[in-house]
């Protein structure tokens, strides 16, 4: 009732700005980003970290988008048998399963694939990194402008690469390199330690880790994301209180709004 639950969705506005520009995932929680955009069309891009329903189902939604005026750059990770973007998405999102397809979205739309390295988008430098996840490319975002870095890492099973020094999971190279300094690092937090029999399932992370990743890595913010579906707000309380006497540590919240 408190926390919210919608699934991942990230919207990023440049200083001078409120409507976003860059969207990060499409989960339900996009629907929200419609009224950031005021009575505006969506004009921007959207990127995709992996295909999972909990990261594109609300992209049917997102009204500001869906409307004959928006221009939308929608941007999902290269799949390994080359599929164009558009058929890519139209796997989640096509009759049978939805009654249209992402071709039939209104407004000017553009589906593209983008493969590991650096690409600039709205006004945003975006560094973009394999993660180890659960059946599916999956990628990690590291966003920046003008000194401030916000890194992205909704869906990371760390421990797919090894136990890690505390047996949470791997500190590995690309992790550290996203979440190096960052202003704030958006971590899957899904499970507890005393809870990862089932991590491994789906593909997260442990709080801890999450903790741990942006401890080594120096990041001013961690953001613990993607909560257990099955989390109350009492939980989440206490998963706030746990990490109370960590500097820096905050527990994700819908509409949480970050200055960075
Ligand atoms: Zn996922
Ligand atoms: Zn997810």
């Amino acid at each position: 009732m408190r926390y919210g639950g919608h699934t991942s969705c990230v919207a990023l506005a440049h200083n001078d700005e409120v409507a976003p520009s860059l969207i990060l995932d499409s989960g339900t929680g996009i629907r929200r980003a419609s009224a950031l955009c005021g009575t505006a069309a969506f004009a921007g891009t959207i990127m995709l970290t992996h295909l999972h329903w909990d990261h594109v189902q609300g992209l049917p939604f997102f009204s500001a988008a869906d409307r004959d005026d928006s221009r939308v750059n929608l941007m999902l990770p290269e799949q390994p048998d080359g599929t164009a973007a558009a058929e890519v998405l139209a796997g989640v999102m096509a009759p049978p399963y939805f009654p249209i397809r992402p071709c039939e979205l209104r407004g000017k739309w553009v589906f593209s694939t983008v493969s590991p390295g650096t690409i600039e988008v709205e006004g945003f430098r975006v560094e973009v990194r394999d993660l180890p996840h659960k059946a599916g490319r999956t990628f990690g975002l590291r966003v920046s402008e003008a000194g401030a870095v916000l890194t992205y890492m909704p869906d990371h099973c760390p421990s797919l690469l090894g136990p890690g020094p505390e047996g949470w999971g791997e500190y590995h190279r690309d992790a550290l390199w996203l979440a190096e300094g960052a202003s704030a690092l958006v971590h899957d937090a899904q499970m507890a330690a005393n809870e990862d029999v089932t991590a491994g399932r789906l593909g997260h992370s442990v709080t801890e880790y999450a903790v741990g990743l942006g401890r080594r890595a120096r990041a001013g913010l961690v953001v613990l994301f993607h909560h257990q579906p099955d989390r109350s707000d009492e939980s989440l309380d206490a998963l706030a209180e746990r990490f109370a006497t960590e500097p820096g540590v905050v527990v994700a919240t819908e509409s949480l709004v970050l200055a960075l």
